[in-house]
């Protein structure tokens, strides 16, 4: 072999960058190069043993009242669906480490259904969970699901983005969390199934539904299948927790109806004192799913449902500076590392919520009319030479005024 050439390439050593010298040969930058990347797609696409996060021992998992402490510093209110996810949660952990004794009793999966409006902490809620636990988390929109079923490369997607967060720990993967949202727009839009062929409804709820009972799906390694014979990795969904979340809007309707039904009967008075017309969700049940359209199917899938209040002026006011990362105490810290001390004072905050509530925005309004109050002041204090800056009401109006954000919001 005549040297200072790539034994793999056989380029010689000046038409190459550098050669790396062997035992018994040489190997140039390019080629190194290249047996790296097929080494990392060939060790990706194994599906390798859980390295770092084993089985997580149920002493390490925290009580449901820890939890729920936990969401409490990120999350105001919604106090009834922070218990009954830090209960399933706990659960689910459970059943991850339950003995397989021979008392023939097997705890099952208890998926999570929240229902509320848009805007009310569904997605924070799931998000701060899956934070508290360290398990891979991934948000996935319901209205990927075709009616391909679960074959269709919609899961797929799902389950490799579940991958790439969990670093292609399959493992890992395995027990992690997905939060689908808006499950209510691939319900059916009638009860009745038989009066027309509807395309958002029942077959794209078939796709969701193999995923939700555990099924194998073979997704493709990263950055997708280079060859034909490179293998899929296979995720098994049977451990996976699902928490689903829907507006479902107008679904107090049904809740009425029904109500209203089970009233005529006997016992009617005692029933009709105890309802609170103003808050009908809270009397949710799974059979008004299926009059909004899921089929039976899913919804006995999702054992675990509760709601989320509609966020009042009083919450919004606190959601602005109360949660551990609200996002007040986001603007003081951007001030601070200028040196500068922010200040809101309470006026200035109660006109930004005003205003969230008056542009039906929700919280999810608050930072944009955070951001527009803010502007001017993120532009020109850091070159100034100040060490305060207060916002008082005067100030958030005028520079609310001069945003547009008004116009923009109608
Ligand atoms: P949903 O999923 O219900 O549509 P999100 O969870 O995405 O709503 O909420 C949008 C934003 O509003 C969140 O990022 C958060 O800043 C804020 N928010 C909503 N509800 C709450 C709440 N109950 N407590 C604290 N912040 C909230």
């Amino acid at each position: 072999m005549p040297k200072n050439v790539c034994s793999f390439c056989g380029r010689s050593e000046k038409d190459v960058n550098y050669l790396i010298a062997g035992l018994n040969g040489y190997i140039c930058d390019n080629c190194a190069q290249q047996a790296y990347e097929i080494t990392k797609s060939a060790n990706a696409s194994k599906a390798k043993p859980s390295k770092g996060k084993k089985n997580q021992a149920l002493k390490d998992v925290p009580k449901p009242m820890d939890i729920k402490a936990y969401l409490d510093q990120y999350i105001i209110g919604q106090d009834e669906a922070k218990r009954y996810l830090s209960v399933s949660v706990y659960n689910h952990y459970k059943r991850l480490e339950q003995p397989i004794g021979d008392d023939g009793v097997e705890i099952e999966k208890s998926n999570i259904i929240m229902v509320g409006s848009t805007g009310t902490g569904k997605t924070l809620m799931a998000r701060t969970i899956a934070k508290l636990l360290d398990v891979p988390f991934t948000i996935v929109d319901a209205t990927v699901f075709t009616e391909a079923g679960y074959v269709g490369e919609d899961v797929e997607s799902i389950l490799s983005r579940l991958l790439q967060v969990a670093d292609y720990d399959v493992a890992a993967a395995e027990r992690g969390i997905v939060f689908v949202d808006e499950i209510d727009k691939i319900a059916r839009k009638s009860d009745n199934p038989s009066i027309t062929r509807d395309v958002s409804g029942e077959g794209v709820q078939q796709g969701l539904l193999k995923l939700l009972e555990g099924t194998m799906v073979n997704v493709p390694p990263k950055g997708g299948r280079k060859h034909p014979d490179q293998d899929y990795i296979h995720v098994d969904t049977r451990n996976i927790l699902f928490i689903c979340g829907g507006a479902f809007d107008g679904i107090e309707r049904k809740i009425a109806q029904r109500l209203n039904t089970h009233v005529v009967g006997y016992n009617s008075v005692q029933n009709v004192r105890k309802i609170d017309k103003g808050d009908l969700m809270k009397y949710i049940l799974p059979q008004d799913l299926k009059s909004f359209g899921l089929i039976p199917e899913i919804i006995g899938r999702l054992p675990v449902l509760t709601y989320l209040n509609p966020l009042d002026r009083e919450a919004l006011r606190r959601i602005l500076v109360e949660p551990k990362n609200s996002i007040i105490k986001q603007y003081e810290k951007l001030f601070k590392m200028d040196g500068i001390n922010l200040n809101f004072d309470s006026e200035a905050l109660d006109y930004i919520v005003d205003k969230a509530v008056e542009y039906k925005l929700g919280a999810r309004g608050l930072r944009s009319i955070v951001e527009a109050v803010m502007m001017d002041a993120m532009f020109e204090v850091p070159s100034k030479k100040v060490k305060n800056f207060d916002v008082t009401l005067t100030y958030a109006k005028e520079q609310l005024d001069k945003s547009g954000l008004q116009e923009q919001a109608g």
